[in-house]
């Protein structure tokens, strides 16, 4: 099952649908292993890893809830047993949450705590297992780390989902901070941050024709396609932004 001399392994989380599915169908194109995760949606993950070996691509899919640091655990060991600990050199960020539009006064505890615990907390429970591996300081190759922000850190989302946009500007000072802290140990660290993007993600809020609705409120005058995210992550996993680290990409249309 293991082959040492294999490609480059890219861990995406939630790369079941979306911009996490539209990142593996490009990063897997360019050469890389894909470990696909997911939490709930078994079929589609199977379906995406099925779509890139009948390519000529390797990918395989792998169970977490990414709040949960002992299933990340967990999920890291399955991807170091189908390819090999060696061979990881690449970790997305990028499974995320929002929920209902509320104003802050309305929200609960728990609604707060699910949205810190996957949106934030989960990216450190991904990174802290990825760098395990690829750190030279652990013994690794080094590597690169890509987070999914969004524009949202920056604009705060008022009236729909501060909670979200706090969530996300947590990522942007993550990316900086670890940036600095493993710049020196092989491992980059950058983030994209997404405006409106045409995903199911606005569906799973309640509001399934945010994207295309909210077209005038960007410069663009249009939402993003996930294919468009994807590039730029992939663009900043490869070794092309090799000397890119702490660094914040906006993929907004101009918002
Ligand atoms: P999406 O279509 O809703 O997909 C979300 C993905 O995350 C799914 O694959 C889902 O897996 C997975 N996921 C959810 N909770 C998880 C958990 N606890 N553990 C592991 N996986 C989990 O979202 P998207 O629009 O592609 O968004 C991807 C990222 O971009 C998110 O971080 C989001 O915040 C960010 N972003 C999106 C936009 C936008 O407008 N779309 C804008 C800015 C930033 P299952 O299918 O298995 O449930």
């Amino acid at each position: 099952m293991v082959n040492p001399s294999g490609p480059p392994v890219v861990l995406i989380t939630g790369a079941s649908r979306g911009i996490g599915a539209a990142t593996a169908r490009l990063v897997a194109a360019r050469g890389w292993a894909v470990a696909v995760n997911f939490v709930s949606d078994m079929s589609s993950a199977r379906a995406l890893a099925d779509e890139i070996s009948a390519d000529g691509g390797e990918a395989d899919v792998f169970r977490a809830d990414v709040s949960d640091a002992a299933q990340v655990a967990a999920m890291f060991t399955a991807i170091d047993e189908r390819f090999g600990r060696a061979a990881l050199r690449g970790l997305v960020n990028n499974a995320g949450v929002v929920d209902r539009a509320a104003r802050v006064d309305e929200m609960s505890p728990d609604r707060l705590q699910r949205m810190f615990a996957i949106n934030t907390l989960g990216s450190f429970h991904c990174a802290r297992e990825a760098l395990r591996r690829i750190s030279t300081r652990h013994g690794g190759s080094g590597g690169s780390i890509v987070n999914v922000s969004s524009v949202a850190a920056r604009l705060g989302a008022p009236a729909q989902y501060v909670d979200y946009a706090a969530a996300k500007a947590a990522i942007d000072t993550f990316t900086v901070g670890l940036a600095r802290e493993v710049a020196g140990e092989g491992v980059r660290v950058n983030a994209v941050r997404p405006g409106i993007i045409d995903t199911e993600i606005h569906a799973s809020g309640g509001q399934p024709e945010r994207a295309w609705q909210s077209a005038s409120l960007i410069p663009m005058q249009r939402p993003g396609r996930a294919e468009e995210v994807a590039q730029a992550i992939v663009w900043l996993l490869s070794d092309q932004a090799g000397y890119i680290t702490g660094a914040l990409l906006d993929v907004g249309g101009g918002r």
